[in-house]
């Protein structure tokens, strides 16, 4: 072994960096292994203060993008201002037994660069509905166990919103909201009137829109609503990994990175019955070395977890780490997103908005929640905003008219989408080629993971509930999608990507405890989303981050009672 740590983080993203910072604060000189490259904060955000003249294509997708890309470039954030943050799809190919959309961000941050930040919490309508509706297991926690994580993470990242009061969707520790336009607000009360149990919500999302003294001793400062968001934020106003809980990490002086570095298995030793290290490999010269440490936190996003987790094969484990009863890398869930309604609205040509907002209005979901009452399981969250046709619209004319009607905006559109809980099933898996492995001799990751019936009715009914919501405000032109259908959306576009290594009571039939620790080997604990037992309709990250500190805590307090 030629490196000694107290712990190791395997992954800088959303929740490696947690960890990192938690467990740097409560003294443990922490290891965080990266297999991309170093992106610090502002220095290395090429893009972020671009205007699209100033990119060689006005910062669109160009032809040789799509056709080198050809699942990332469907990603509706990947351009020339954020592709630098993707990883391309050539670099770390996977085999698709299903068609399965991978899109990962290899480098320091992770995808905590990239994503929408959006956060709502879990409520127990959520950690109880496996048990309640008979599928995966039951989770070993409820929100009462995270709720003091939630409010910790929440106060550290900045999250602004409102305090709704919603029993399905707890509130949140929050700094101000942003405001709904005026047509977001009309739509919001004809549904309010119609449907008195949809409320409908301001985003929530993880903006800090009136600084406190714990955001500015991070060195972050106000969001400006620029919504240039995915090329990184000089101003630290969303949350990164980058912006916030690395360099919190780093001041403690216990953290050491190592960047271009890919984790390839965990070592178990029999003698002890621990996980003793990692095996690591430079990405460039391909030269090995060997990480030792007390406690080993597995945060590589969900499968790249799973990755790992199932190429960690010792005597004692020869289908992966903890793996005994067989069920890691299987009950791989994720988020329907293929629903879309497009419409528009007349009547409010006098009114306009100022300015962006890097969220939009949720309605939380409705159904299902309470009892069982559509022949479909579980439910589906709502989005929407409403925004004016800007100086592309299509305007007719030539000339001096043609350019007096680009000056004025266009007609108001809506546009509506839904984010519906999948049910984790055992066919929905992941597992290692045999035959094929990568540049770092890994082997190649197969996906098997497709949408079931329960999603297509799921998919039905948002059309019809959404179209109904939509028309009762006097919306007209309404358009529905189905983004499968037109051969663009397969399941992983929406990266909320979870499972394979759940959380539950029996080490028969899951494979981490209450505590996000390995059943079968104490020392190592997994808090990305390959720990989640099921996804309810929240966007995930918030519970991560939550599950992520919750675990850290209690693995150092461990540590000092010498039981780690
Ligand atoms: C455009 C976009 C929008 C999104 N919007 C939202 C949203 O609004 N709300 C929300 O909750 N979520 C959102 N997400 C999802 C969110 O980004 C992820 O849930 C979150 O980043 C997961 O955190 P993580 O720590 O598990 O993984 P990541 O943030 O991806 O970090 C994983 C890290 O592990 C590293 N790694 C992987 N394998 C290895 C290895 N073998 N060795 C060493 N290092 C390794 C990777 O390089 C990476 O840096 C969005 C994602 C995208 C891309």
């Amino acid at each position: 072994m030629e490196y000694t740590f107290d712990a190791i983080v395997i992954g800088s993203g959303i929740s490696g960096g947690w960890a990192a910072k938690e467990l740097c604060e409560r003294g443990l000189k922490t290891l965080v292994i990266e297999r991309g490259r170093m992106v610090k904060h502002v220095k290395d955000y090429p893009t972020a203060m671009l205007d699209p003249w100033d990119f060689q294509h006005g910062n669109t997708k160009t032809r040789a993008m799509i056709d080198e890309n050809p699942t990332i470039s469907k990603h509706y954030a990947f351009d020339e201002s954020t592709k630098h943050f993707y990883i391309q799809d050539a670099i770390h190919p996977y085999i698709q037994e299903k068609p399965f959309d991978w899109i990962r961000g290899y480098q320091v941050g992770g995808k905590s660069l990239l994503w929408a930040r959006q956060t709502q919490r879990w409520s127990d309508y959520e950690f109880e509905a496996p048990k309640r509706d008979g599928f995966a297991v039951d989770w070993p926690i409820r929100h009462q166990d995270l709720a003091p994580w939630y409010s910790h993470v929440e106060k550290f990242v900045g999250i602004s919103g409102n305090r709704d009061g919603l029993p399905n969707l707890p509130d949140s520790e929050v700094l101000p909201a942003f405001e709904m336009n005026v047509v977001e607000k009309h739509i919001k009360n004809k549904i309010n009137l119609h449907f008195p149990d949809r409320p409908v919500i301001m985003g929530r999302c993880a903006h800090v829109t009136a600084p406190q003294a714990i955001h500015t001793n991070q060195g972050r400062t106000k969001c400006m609503a620029r919504s240039l968001c995915q090329r990184g934020c000089p101003f630290g106003a969303y949350f990164s990994s980058n912006a916030s809980t690395l360099p919190w990490a780093e001041k403690t002086g216990h953290l050491t990175i190592k960047t271009d570095t890919v984790v390839h298995s965990i070592i178990y030793d029999e003698k002890t019955g621990k996980a003793l290290g990692v095996k690591a490999i430079e990405s460039d010269t391909k030269k090995e070395h060997f990480y030792k440490a007390r406690i080993i936190f597995v945060n590589g996003a969900t499968l790249n977890s799973n990755l790992i987790l199932l190429n960690s094969k010792s005597a004692k484990f020869p289908d992966g780490l903890g793996n005994l009863n067989g069920l890691m890398g299987t009950h791989i869930a994720f988020h329907n997103y293929r629903g879309r309604i497009t419409a528009s609205l007349e009547g409010f040509e006098d009114q306009y908005y100022f300015g962006r907002r890097p969220t939009q209005v949720f309605m939380p979901s409705f159904r299902n929640v309470y009892k069982q009452e559509t022949d479909f399981l579980r439910g589906y969250m709502v989005a929407f905003s409403a925004s004016r046709e800007g100086w592309a619209k299509p305007v007719d004319g030539i000339g001096a008219s043609f350019k007096e009607a680009l000056t004025e905006a266009g007609k108001w559109t809506i546009s509506m989408m839904m984010q519906g809980e999948t049910v984790p099933i055992k066919e929905n898996h992941v597992r290692l080629s045999k035959e094929k492995s990568d540049q770092w001799g890994v082997p190649l990751l197969i996906t098997s993971i497709a949408y079931t019936e329960n999603d297509d009715k799921q998919l039905q009914d948002f059309f019809q509930e959404g179209t109904k919501m939509l028309e009762m405000a006097g919306c007209k032109d309404l358009v529905t999608v189905d983004q499968h259908a037109i051969g663009y959306r397969n399941p992983g576009l929406e990266v909320h990507d979870m499972g394979g290594v759940r959380m539950g009571h029996d080490p028969e039939t899951s494979l981490l405890n209450k505590w996000n620790q390995l059943h079968h080997c104490k020392n190592v604990f997994v808090t990305d989303g390959a720990c989640m037992t099921s996804t309810g309709n929240q966007n995930p990250s918030l519970t991560f981050m939550a599950l992520t500190a919750r675990a850290a805590n209690y693995a150092a307090d461990e540590i000092r009672k010498g039981n780690l």
